[in-house]
Order: structure tokens, then C-alpha cells, then sequence
């Protein structure tokens, strides 16, 4: 019988906690980003029993300092990998603070049905029980998996399968600091064995062409910036936020409401046509139009489940083609 040939799995290093030192091992305190992808692959012997890996390091940097030129690269580079006969699927570290900003950014412009797996760690690779191999392995084992196809980039942690649309870090620390509050974990790893639960069922804006790669401006993206809602806040700084952007994010309070303050500094810039979405700081749960707010009086754009971080990013790819707002709605509609 001819052997089975082990699916061939590209792997590119970002940095993060995954490839973070500490000073001392039972010690809190430690650089991300310090270890280079050779060094965190050694770790993990049992990634031969899975896939044929080939490892490159893209940037190594903590994910708090993630730019849109490191994406740029990014998205291309796992373009131009999967367009390859000679690579099945692709594997990504990354510092977990802005993970699922990058897999959601990745899911709207990657054409592909072969399998794109980010993977982090809340350990430092130097940590006692360090989550990182585990992890990584958990990973190879998700991107060489048939069952992993045409779901768009999967996010996995913590033994779990999440997708890139509804992923969420949901704690500062803890190695089950992620999940997907409003639709519930893809899928789970056991070993090297992968369970889905259902099909994927998301609309792929990357299918769709949407948002064409080639079309992505190298560095200078437009300005989209948040605003968190509170008690008592006021308008100033949704006014100079007006001043400087194309489009704002309210992290609203509840359902993406605001003071009456803020509120109306978000109509005088959707009216000086500044794109403005309402989103909630809730971390679950969906933003509908015309609920508790009037969008269509306001002039707003509704998130919809999109948590302000991913509905900047969506905003952000809109902003590049798109000024209508009824156009911008329809794909917070889909997306
Ligand atoms: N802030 C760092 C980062 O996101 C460390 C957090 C982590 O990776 O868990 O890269």
C-alpha cells in the first residue's frame, strides 16, 4: 500500500506570550514576542505525527502593536501560500490581546476553502505548563484537518475550535480566556482528533470578493476610531474624534446607546459624513437598528453581534470603497 502522505502545513510566527520569555519561570513578568519560531517548534516533537511543517517568522511583536502594514503582509503572504499546490493549510501565531481582530480582518479578505488556523497562548513559552505547544499542536491538528475546509480562519485555543467572526478574548489572564459568546465554540480537539459541530453556515465576505486583496492599500487606511460609552460622558471627545476620522465606533452601554450628549455628537458626525456604527461594551449579545435608538433619525449604522473591535475593522475595509450608508449597513447585514 503506498503511504499516506501527511498534509503539508505552513506555519507563520507573529510573536505574542506564545513566543515570550520570562526572567524566571515561576515568576508573572515576561517579554512577548522573544523567541523565535524555530525555537517554539523544538518544544513540539509531536507535530511530526501530524504534518509536514514549513516555518517562517513574519514579524515577532506583542499583538497590542499590530498595524494595518503587518496585516497587509500578512494577508498576502497566506495568499500567495495557499494559492500553492504544495501547501494544505496555513497556521498563525499571535499575541492573543488582538487575535481576533486580525482573524476577523483575515476572514473578509482570504478567497480560500483550505483551512487558515490562528493560534496564541496565555502562557509564556518559558512558563511552567506553558499552553503554547499544546496549543500549536492542537492547531496543526485543526489546519490539516478536510473537515476544517470553507470555514474561513478558525481561531483555536484551549483545546477549542472557534471562528474567526464570533471569537472573542474574554479574560485578561487564564488559559480558557477565549470564546465565542454568542454562538458557542465550532469545534474541539482532543489529541489529534478534531470534532465539528455543524457546518459553518457564516457568509464569506473573502468568497464574495467583497473586499479584494489586491486592492488593499499598503499602509494608510482610514481612520475609524471608538469611543466607550459611560455614565455621564459628554460630547468632546466623539467631537474631535469627528474632527480627525472618516467613521466611529460607539462601544455603546446596553443595546449601543449613549447620553443624550454623546448621542447627538454622533449625529452631528454622521451628518458632516462621518460613518458611525453603534456597537455595545457588553461583550455579547446583538446590536439591532432601530431598537432603542433611531437609527434611520440618527443617521447610524447597526453592528449588529460585531464587538467595536471587529466592527472597526469592518467599517475600516468599507471605508476603502464605500461612503453610502444604507451600502455599509448591508454589510454589517452579512458580515
Ligand atoms: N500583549 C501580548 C500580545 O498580545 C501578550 C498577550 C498574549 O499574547 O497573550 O501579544
Amino acid at each position: 500500500m503506498p503511504e499516506r502522505r501527511l498534509p503539508r502545513i505552513a506555519l507563520i510566527a507573529t510573536g505574542g506570550t506564545i513566543a515570550g520569555a520570562q526572567t524566571e519561570t515561576s515568576g508573572s513578568g515576561y517579554k512577548s514576542g522573544a523567541l523565535s519560531v524555530d525555537t517554539l517548534l523544538e518544544a513540539i516533537p509531536s507535530l511530526a505525527s501530524l504534518a509536514q511543517i514549513q516555518a517562517e517568522q513574519l514579524v515577532n511583536v506583542g499583538s497590542q502593536n499590530m498595524t494595518y502594514a503587518v496585516w497587509h503582509a500578512l494577508a498576502r503572504r497566506v495568499d500567495e501560500l495557499l494559492r500553492s499546490d504544495a501547501v494544505d493549510g496555513v497556521v498563525i501565531t499571535h499575541g492573543t490581546d488582538t487575535l481576533e481582530e486580525t482573524a476577523y480582518f483575515l476572514s473578509l479578505v482570504l478567497p480560500h476553502a483550505k483551512p487558515v488556523v490562528l493560534v496564541g497562548a496565555m502562557r509564556p513559552a518559558t512558563a511552567i505548563s506553558a499552553d503554547g505547544p499544546r496549543n500549536i499542536h492542537s492547531a496543526v491538528a485543526v489546519a490539516a484537518s478536510a473537515q476544517a475546509k470553507d470555514r474561513g480562519p478558525l481561531v483555536v485555543m484551549n483545546d477549542e475550535v472557534h471562528y474567526a467572526r464570533h471569537v472573542q478574548k474574554m479574560a485578561c489572564g487564564g488559559v480558557d480566556a477565549f470564546d465565542s459568546p454568542n454562538a458557542g465554540r465550532a469545534g474541539v480537539v482532543r489529541g489529534n482528533r478534531v470534532t465539528f459541530y455543524g457546518q459553518s453556515g457564516i457568509a464569506s465576505a473573502a468568497a464574495a470578493k467583497v473586499f479584494p486583496l489586491d486592492q488593499l492599500p499598503a499602509t494608510v487606511w482610514p481612520r475609524v476610531d471608538i469611543a466607550y460609552a459611560c455614565a455621564d460622558m459628554d460630547g468632546v471627545l466623539i467631537d474631535f474624534m469627528a474632527s480627525q476620522a472618516q467613521g466611529i465606533v460607539l462601544a455603546g452601554v446596553g443595546d449601543g446607546n449613549a447620553t443624550d450628549a454623546a448621542v447627538d455628537a454622533l449625529m452631528n458626525a454622521a451628518r458632516n459624513g462621518v460613518a458611525v456604527v453603534r456597537s455595545t461594551r457588553c461583550g455579547s449579545g446583538s446590536v439591532g437598528r432601530n431598537i432603542e435608538v433611531d437609527d434611520d433619525h440618527g443617521g447610524f449604522i447597526a453592528a449588529y453581534e460585531l464587538n467595536p473591535q471587529k466592527a472597526r475593522v469592518l467599517l475600516t475595509l468599507a471605508l476603502m470603497s464605500r461612503r453610502d450608508r444604507a451600502d455599509i449597513q448591508a454589510l454589517f447585514d452579512r458580515y
